[in-house]
């Protein structure tokens, strides 16, 4: 597995069809050659219709390949679902694990346990998200609902399992155009909860943040103690400014 001192995440979501994707990928990987970014790990998650694609353009380069979910069985009859020895084969390094997006579509914390599993079967990196809604946090159950997601999601994993665990306010992810976004203090406050809980179980994990992070706003960020890198949504679609935002870490 690999070691990084930072990492970040694009998450391409459905923002893109292929031919955009790959156009976006060429790009990417053009700049990054001429950027001096360090040792900091760059990874891309585009949609699963674009990830052989993608694919082969990363190949060369130093970005590493990742999916934005996943399904926990081996292969079967499960119409419409992806399996994780399928996104290895691919080339994925990387399983987005319990977005909200996903959350919010139904996903449970027990079907995301058992997709965290068969990605580490598959000897990948598992990103697990959680975070709460507005709702939770006005009502004063952030931490409780965070640390239920973190308690069944990590359920039968071992100790010294390595994983990245990214926290992302359901209210402040795709916010950025309205300003409703999660203060640093507020985000550091909630990753250090988070990092005492997971300390108390497991040794080897990595802790990012989400939630409408960009050029700017990524210098602050990046102050939060504890924290190894980022989950990029919106930011990461145009290469010019996700190469700057990435600089900024
Ligand atoms: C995400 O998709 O996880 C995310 C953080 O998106 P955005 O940066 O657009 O808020």
């Amino acid at each position: 597995m690999k070691k990084f001192s930072k990492i970040i995440i694009a998450n391409w979501k459905m923002q893109m069809d292929s031919e955009e994707s790959i156009a976006l990928a060429v790009k990417l990987v053009k700049l990054l050659a001429k950027n001096n970014i360090g040792k900091k790990e760059i990874v891309v998650c585009p949609s699963f219709l674009a990830l052989s694609e993608v694919a082969k353009i990363l190949k060369p380069s130093r970005i590493s390949l990742g999916a934005q979910d996943t399904f926990y069985q081996e292969e079967g009859a499960f119409t419409g679902e992806v399996s994780p020895e399928n996104l290895k084969e691919i080339g994925c390094q990387y399983v987005i694990v319990g977005h909200s997006e996903r959350r919010a579509m139904g996903e449970t914390d027990k079907l995301i346990n058992k997709k965290f599993l068969a990605v580490l079967k598959e000897k990948m990196l598992p990103i697990i998200c959680v975070g709460e809604t507005l709702a939770e946090r006005k009502s004063g159950q952030s931490e409780k609902v965070i640390l239920r997601q973190i308690n069944k999601a990590t359920l039968g994993i071992s100790k010294n399992q390595n994983f990245i665990l990214a926290y992302e306010p359901v209210w402040s992810i795709s916010t950025s155009n309205s300003g409703q976004v999660i203060s640093v203090l507020e985000a550091s406050k909630m990753i250090s909860l988070i990092k005492i809980n997971l300390s108390k179980k497991f040794t080897n994990f990595s802790l990012i943040y989400g939630g409408s992070v960009d050029k700017k706003s990524i210098v602050n960020f990046a102050k939060i103690k504890g924290v190894k890198g980022f989950l990029v949504g919106g930011a990461s679609l145009k290469a010019k400014s996700f190469v700057e935002l990435i600089k900024n870490l």
